[in-house]
């Protein structure tokens, strides 16, 4: 339920209690002082002290029990029990009432119409049906109790009497109910409207945001688990450009019928913007979250779209991430950026599939001993930094982990050297939090000061590693990753074989990936151009044998 419902309904709640409150108060006091008059009783004499003493007290515990059970007991209760809880009440409500009748003068009583407080705030707060069924019971009782307890000559007087106070119960409940249910309508058609993506006819970014709130709370509170799906149509832009705007906008709608074919219910299907769908999966783990992705992969993947064999695939696909609270993210950022991350993968991947997001810092906690754990939150926060420093380099060190992993692979690395690579791959430009914004991103040629800020950070980055005696061996990859093999590198200017062997891998990976990505300062390569550049520096820069085993590896990937 949305935070305006849920403060809508405890204004009512408030303000109703208020009145049941107030009215079980004043009648039962009102009541008292009427059973002392008929009674002939004098509050001041011994006897019936005594006993105005005694149902004052319990008048006023009562109503202080009330109070608890209002504003304590049931403003803990979910909607469920809510409801439950409030029937009870009214009917608890109902059967004092009476009680209060029967003891101000039965059919004579001037507190008949008293009903009316239970017949309103019934009706307000459970519906047209309860309000409807307080009328029911309260007529009942009336007219039941003229039948029973009025003389013969006495009786058309007060039934007729009663059938006008059960006339006006039932022409305040229903269209008080009926005026509730038209409000609870019109409010439901302009929520509607607001949460609606008009184009798609799914949920839009903002009911997106607020849902993703509700179900980790949600989750949380109920230890569940729950998945997050981001969904991102693959070249989208090429059948824009293709076809035009109008009929990419009816792939989308066409689109989003297709995903919530394939989901469930109580899943939620958004347009999180553009050509990119997220999908809120509650009481979904990781393991039955990966199924669902692949369904509505392959159903998108077999489906005909007009005009698709003009296409660069000959098809219309997406690529999906997928991330889940709490396993993989502790917040709804941080799920929203996993998930995002995890499509990235994706796309890197050649499009068309699914991919978890796996955090190499997690892993890396795994390796790493208890007392140093808290220097990877620590790292973690600067590769943060450094992302938003440094915008052209941005999903860098993830392509870069990416190619070492494909190399260690292909040299089959023992266990030890994956990971030192695959961790050296993702840290080695951390140094770069010393390094200014304006340098990182500067589209001119650097000036000598610029550059030797620029030279300095294998060292800095060494400097951050040696605080973890654990990741000394990352440390020595971060530190070098800059020589080249002629010697001519930095910082140490170490030659040839000196260059530890995960350091020559490494850096031909990260020279690949600045080449084929674009910089401030160079034009993006294509993959056989940056293989013919990687040849051309054989035996200069890089390691002559690893850069054929480089080649090797990455043609046989399927994104080449
Ligand atoms: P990629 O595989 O990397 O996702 O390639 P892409 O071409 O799909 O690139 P991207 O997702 O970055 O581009 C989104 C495109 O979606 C850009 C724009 O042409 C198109 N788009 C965004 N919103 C709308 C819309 O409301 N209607 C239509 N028809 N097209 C839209
Ligand atoms: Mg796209």
């Amino acid at each position: 339920m949305s935070e305006f419902y849920i403060n809508k309904n405890t204004k009512i709640h408030q303000i109703l209690s208020i009145v049941k409150l107030g009215s079980i108060l004043f009648l039962s006091l009102t009541m008292l002082n009427a059973y002392f008059e008929l009674n002939n009783l004098n509050v001041y004499s011994r006897d019936s002290y005594f006993l105005f003493l005694c149902s004052t007290i319990t008048i006023l515990t009562v109503s202080i029990l009330y109070f608890i059970w209002l504003f304590v007991f049931v403003k803990k209760l979910n909607r469920k029990h809510y409801i439950i809880a409030s029937t009870i009440e009214h009917f608890f409500l109902l059967f004092i009432f009476s009680l209060i009748i029967l003891f101000s003068g039965a059919y004579e009583s001037n507190y008949k119409i008293s009903f009316l407080f239970i017949v309103i705030t019934s009706t307000i707060q459970l519906g047209m049906k309860c309000g409807l069924t307080i009328v029911a019971v309260s007529s009942c009782f009336l007219l039941g109790m003229d039948l029973i307890m009025v003389p013969d000559h006495l009786i058309s007087e007060y039934f007729s009497n009663d059938i006008i106070i059960c006339a006006i119960f039932f022409f305040t409940a229903w269209p008080l109910g009926y005026y509730n249910k038209l409000e609870k309508e019109h409010i439901e058609a302009l929520e509607g409207l607001v949460n609606i993506d008009d184009l798609t006819g799914v949920y839009n970014h903002r009911f997106f945001q607020q849902s993703v709130n509700e179900s980790i709370i949600r989750a949380e509170k109920e230890n569940q688990a729950v998945s997050l799906l981001f969904i991102d149509i693959d070249y989208f832009k090429d059948y824009n450009d293709l076809y035009g705007h109008i009929q990419g906008d009816k792939l989308l709608a066409t689109l989003s019928s297709i995903i919530k074919r394939c989901v469930r219910s109580k899943d939620i299907v958004a347009r999180y913007g553009g050509d990119e769908f997220a999908i809120i999966l509650p009481d979904t783990c990781e393991e039955d979250a990966i199924p669902i992705g692949e369904r509505i992969r392959k159903s998108i993947d077999n489906t005909y779209f007009e005009g698709q064999e003009n296409l660069r695939n000959k098809k219309i696909t997406a690529s999906i991430g997928v991330s889940t609270y709490p396993h993989k993210a502790n917040t709804k950022d941080e799920l929203i950026k996993s998930a995002d991350d995890a499509l990235y993968r994706a796309k890197f991947f050649n499009r068309n599939r699914v991919e978890v997001y796996s955090s190499i810092l997690e892993e890396l906690k795994e390796d790493i001993q208890e007392e140093h754990i808290d220097i990877i939150s620590s790292i973690k926060t600067l590769i943060g930094i450094i992302n938003a420093k440094d915008k052209y380099t941005y999903g860098h060190t993830e392509r870069v982990v990416i190619y070492c992993d494909t190399m260690a692979e292909e040299l089959d690395l023992s266990e030890e050297d994956k990971k030192t690579l695959k961790y050296g791959a993702y840290l080695h430009d951390i140094g770069k939090i010393e390094i200014p914004q304006e340098i990182l991103n500067k589209k001119m040629k650097l000036t000598d000061e610029e550059w030797e800020y620029i030279k300095k950070h294998p060292m800095d980055g060494a400097e951050i590693m040696k605080q973890v005696p654990s990741l000394e061996q990352i440390g020595i990859l971060v530190l070098h990753h800059h020589e080249k093999y002629d010697g001519s590198g930095y910082p140490k200017g170490l030659k040839g074989k000196q260059i530890p062997y995960l350091v020559r891998i490494l850096a031909i990976a990260d020279s690949f990936d600045a080449m084929t990505s674009s910089r401030p300062y160079q034009t993006r390569k294509s993959h056989e151009e940056a293989f013919k550049e990687l040849r051309r520096c054989k035996g200069t820069q890089f390691d002559p044998e690893l850069v054929e085993v480089f080649i090797r590896a990455l043609q046989k990937t399927p994104n080449h």
